[in-house]
Formats: structure tokens, sequence, C-alpha cells
């Protein structure tokens, strides 16, 4: 049976694409389509669209053309600032402690996990607090002679809570070391200027906000030594090889500009749904939390944990009811492991298993936070009944 409604409210995995930007787009698949690498006209009129785009990303970022590197997503782009600046010199001689948290994405935990295994690399986890944010004095604490690079996200893709970034830069450069942000879930909604922000490295993906999937970029401070993470050909200059997806390239640029301009705008109206679902669910639904900081959160994100309650069933109940939400980090979906992220903040299992994230966006409209409110109080009931059928 098909539901009354269909309602998305799981923009933190992705966005649909803004058509303004598919318009950009459109000429780069079949008009303007050389080679950027070649020498003819057909290659730099190519290479002009991608170095225009490379222009706008670094005027939203507030840094220079030269320091972004384009990338094929978010998770690339964490790979490449954590491979890059750990494998950057000869093992012999290598300064190789990381510092990074049990909150992040997996594209950041799982690589720094792989170079401890591959590379000897020694990895500190520092600890969140209840409301999954780092205390910049365990990182300042944790920091060691030969720590090369402090990973910690600008804002959490599960709870939503932004991260002290400016503290942790400050520490990162009275102690001499270079500090990445997986900056995934801020871009389109928090300010990138990556000099206000202060640090050295910093990823985004467009599908994140209203670009094209499977397409990133990572600012790269100037003059930061950095291996390729991808070896082969000599584009963006030696970093990332590949012929370049230009298309996809300008898409990202145009999604980020208007993602940039309009976002005070997008904000307000994010915040008003998102508060609005904080508040009703709370109010409706028994032994129901507000996971992620109260305040210090994204706008758009409003995630809950509901104690004795299978948060995948929760998921397939609503889908059902045609809304779309998500446990947690997108690849979670199916995956009955407790969210890492909750047991991180101090979580225990009866409520760890039970997450729920919803993510307005753009289109989200009044009358998907009201058909919201209805479902999803009626959904944790049953599904906490299932669950007590099937454990009694
Ligand atoms: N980092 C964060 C915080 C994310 O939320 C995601 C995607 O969900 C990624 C990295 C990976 O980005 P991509 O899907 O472009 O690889």
């Amino acid at each position: 049976m098909q539901p009354s409604q269909t309602i998305y409210l799981d923009h933190a995995a992705t966005t649909p694409v803004d058509p303004r930007v598919v318009q950009a787009m459109l000429p780069y698949f079949s008009d303007v389509y050389g080679n950027p690498s070649s020498i003819h006209r057909f290659g730099r009129q190519a290479e002009q669209a991608v170095e225009d785009a490379r222009e706008q990303v670094a005027r939203v970022l507030g840094c220079q053309a030269k320091e972004i590197v384009f990338t094929s997503c978010g998770s690339e782009s964490d790979n490449l600032a954590l491979r890059g600046a750990l494998l950057s010199s000869p093992a012999a001689s290598r300064r190789a402690h990381l510092v990074t948290s049990p909150v992040e994405h997996s594209a950041v935990i799982n690589t720094a996990h792989q170079l401890v295994q591959l590379a000897e690399i020694d990895l500190d986890i520092v600890p969140v607090d209840s409301w999954g944010q780092v205390n910049p004095d365990d990182i300042a604490a944790a920091c060691q002679a030969d720590t090369a690079l402090i990973s910690i996200m600008y804002a959490n893709n599960e709870v939503g809570s932004i991260q002290p970034l400016r503290q942790i830069a400050a520490i990162a450069r009275a102690q001499s070391v270079l500090f990445h942000t997986d900056a995934v879930q801020a871009a389109g909604q928090l300010p990138l200027n990556v000099a206000d922000l202060g640090v050295d490295m910093l990823a985004v993906s467009a599908h994140k906000f209203y670009g094209p999937k499977g397409v990133g970029a990572l600012y790269v401070r100037q003059g930061l030594n950095l291996v390729p993470s991808q070896s082969g050909g000599g584009q963006e200059n030696g970093r990332r090889a590949g012929t370049h997806n230009v298309a996809f390239i300008v898409g990202l640029a145009v999604a980020l500009q208007i993602a940039s301009e309009e976002r005070e705008h997008f904000n307000a109206i994010y915040q008003k749904h998102r508060d609005r679902l904080i508040e009703g669910l709370l109010a409706r639904i028994p032994d129901a939390r507000l996971t992620g900081h109260p305040t210090d959160r994204l706008p758009n994100n409003a995630s809950f944990a509901f104690q004795h309650t299978d948060g995948n069933a929760l998921l397939m109940h609503l889908d059902l009811k045609g809304i779309a939400a998500s446990s947690g980090s997108a690849c979670k979906v199916g995956n009955p492991e407790p969210s890492a992220v909750l047991l991180a903040m101090g979580y225990d299992l009866t409520w760890a298993l039970g997450g729920l994230r919803l993510t307005v966006g753009r289109q989200t409209t009044d009358a998907d936070i009201d058909y919201a409110l209805e479902v999803i109080p009626a959904a944790v009931e049953k599904v906490r009944k299932l669950g007590a059928g099937a454990a009694a």
C-alpha cells in the first residue's frame, strides 16, 4: 500500500541536486567535453571550467584557488588529508601520531585504524562528552612531540553537534601540529572561512549541499607537504591523479556558492522546523531524549534516542508511512550494531540501538513536520510493543 504522503527527512544522508546546479553542469557532458589535461582548445576550454570552479570554491572558503584539491567525494577528501599528511615523510623519520575523536565519520575513523595497522601510525582517540563534543583541553593533553595531525569534524553527521574548531585550531597552532576538519555535514549550513576557522585542511562533499554525488574537495593550506592518496597522472598539482570530472566539479562549485549565498535564509527556516520536531517529539514520546547539543548543533538536525526501541525497525515502519529518516550515518541502515556515536556519548545499549535522525532541507514544509509529529510517536510505540513481544 502506498503511503498517503512521502516526506524526505534525511538531508544529512544526501540532498537533491538544485536545478540551477544541473543547468550549470549540462554543457560539460556533451558540448565542452575535452580532457582538461589536453593541450588543444577542447582541453583548454574544459581546463578553464575547472579553474573557474576552483576560484569559485576558493572565494567561499576565503583561500587561494591553488589551495583547493578536487576529489571524488568527502571520503576521498578525508583519506587524502589523513594519508597525505601522515605518510608525507619516510617511515624512518616520520612524526606519526594522530589525534582524533570517537564520533568521526567512518571516512576518518576507519582510515585512522587502517593507518595504525599498515603504517604504524600512533593513534589517540580523545573522549567526547554526553553531547558528543570534544574538550579542547583533552586534545592539548593528547598532543605529544611526534603528533603530526589532529582530525576533528566540524559538525557530527548523526547528532549534529558542532565542535569547538577555533579553540582546537589554536592548540594545533601552538603545538605546531596540522589540523584537519571533516566539514562534510557543516558545508552549506556553517561558515567555511578557513582562515577564520584556523584549519590547515578542510573536506567537503557536494551531495550534502544540493550538488551532485561523487565529487568533493579538500582545502590544503599552501606549503603543506601532502603525498597523494591516489597516484598516477599529475592532475591537481600532483595531489590527486585521475582525469577531472569536469561537469561534477562545476556542479560542486555552483552548489557551494548558492549554499553560501542562501545559507542564512535557509538556516532560519531549518531551525524553525528542527525545533518543532524536537519540542513535539520530546513532548509526545516517553523515554525519548534529544541527542547532541541542545543549541550548539546543525540548524537542520533533530536527532533522538528512544529507550528500548529497535531503531532499524522504526526506520522501516516510518518508510511504510512515507517518512524517510535515518538512524545515524547513512551507511548504518540495515546494520543492527548500536550507534558508535551514541555509545561514545555515554548512552548504554538500551538507548544506543534506538537512534533516530531527522534532517530537514530546502523543500521541507510545515505540513511535513505536522505529519512527522503525528506519525513518529505512534511508530515508536508500535516498535516498542513488537520488541517487547519478541523479547517475551
Ligand atoms: N564525513 C561526514 C561527516 C559525512 O557525513 C559523510 C557522508 O555521510 C562523509 C564524510 C563521506 O562523504 P561522501 O559520501 O561524499 O564520501
